[in-house]
């Protein structure tokens, strides 16, 4: 049961109350204690614990976005991908990806005038420009098959996921924000002025007070809006689902492949080498993501690596 209004007494009292130790509660997390507002973090689990730690890793602009047009994003994206690397480099690293030429569906001329978009897009770069390469005796050819002769090398970002969330609260709290974990939102109703939110782990539940709830709770956040009794709303809330096939190396180096892009599908599937120092679950393997599923990995796959 929820307090009066009227009784705030004894109550945490805050700007803002964060659902979600995920990347994007930490940011806003952050964010928030940085403009001077009182805020508090609660995560049911440890922090990155859920999609967080599981993504593919990369810090990119979205170059496959260029394609539908979609050219602010990939700007902001771009952006914003400067802002981290020259932040974070003791976590974030160039990742040079290589896409082979098939001759297939785009002309190499549009191909590289995308690239040159996706090079110059956000103004100021830190990254290596792109780069045409003929593949025979070139490193990044060897894992290649035969037919592939010549293609691009241009650049994203590869990152530590967890640790960058970690990094993002550790921030937030040197801010002033409270960080919880192993605390769950349980409920929450408007009263007044205020979100009263019942908060808890599975020895004890408190009440406390925000102005702003913040929903970052990412694959739960219809049951949050459940929970708070948000019945109504605009959010078509859809779960996507990514898959990553974790396989025995397939090459040596640091670079990705691009293994096949489909326009009518929308996506792409790569082959991201895992660095030493990666989770165990990763090393010492090729991740190939982000897929629906492993047939159509296998079909549209070959024909690009020789393993
Ligand atoms: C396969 C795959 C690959 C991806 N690759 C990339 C990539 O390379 N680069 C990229 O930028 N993005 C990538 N993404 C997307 C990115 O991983 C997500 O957008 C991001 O991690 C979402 O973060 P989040 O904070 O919203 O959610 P999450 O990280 O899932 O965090 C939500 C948190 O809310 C907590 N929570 C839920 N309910 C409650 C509750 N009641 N009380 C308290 N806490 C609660 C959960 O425990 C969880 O920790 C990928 C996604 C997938 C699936």
């Amino acid at each position: 049961m929820f307090a009066e209004q009227s009784d705030l007494q004894g109550t945490q009292v805050l700007d803002m109350l964060v659902v979600g130790g995920g990347i994007n509660g930490v940011g806003i997390a952050r964010d928030a204690a940085g403009r001077g507002l009182s805020v508090r973090l609660v995560e049911k689990g440890d922090l990155a614990a859920a999609t967080s730690s599981a993504s593919s890793k990369l810090i990119h602009g979205g170059l496959r976005y260029l394609e539908h047009g979609a050219f602010r994003l990939v700007r902001e994206a771009l952006a914003e991908r400067e802002v981290l690397f020259t932040s974070a480099p003791h976590i974030i690293r160039p990742l040079p990806f290589v896409l082979p030429y098939t001759g297939g569906l785009r002309p190499r001329a549009l191909l590289r005038l995308g690239l040159f978009l996706y090079d110059h897009l956000a103004g100021h770069r830190t990254l290596p420009g792109t780069q045409t390469v003929a593949f025979r005796g070139h490193p990044y050819g060897e894992p290649l098959q035969a037919h592939l002769t010549s293609g691009f090398v241009y650049s994203d970002c590869w990152v530590d996921d967890a640790r960058l969330v970690v990094l993002n609260a550790r921030d937030a709290a040197a801010h002033g924000a409270q960080i919880s974990t192993r605390t769950e939102m349980r409920s929450a109703r408007r009263k007044g002025d205020h979100w009263r939110i019942l908060i808890g782990n599975d020895s004890v539940t408190t009440e406390v007070a925000a102005r702003i709830l913040v929903n970052a709770a990412g694959p739960w956040v219809a049951e949050i809006l459940r929970r708070a009794g948000v019945t109504e709303h605009k959010a078509d809330i859809r779960l996507i689902k990514g898959s990553h096939i974790v396989v025995p190396r397939l090459y040596n180096g640091t670079q990705a492949y691009i293994l096949s892009r489909s326009i009518r599908r929308k996506s792409i599937i790569s082959a991201v080498s895992c660095p030493a120092g990666s989770p165990s679950r990763w090393r010492p393997r090729t991740s190939s993501g982000a897929t629906p599923e492993f047939a159509r990995f296998t079909t549209t796959g070959k024909g690009t690596l020789r393993r």
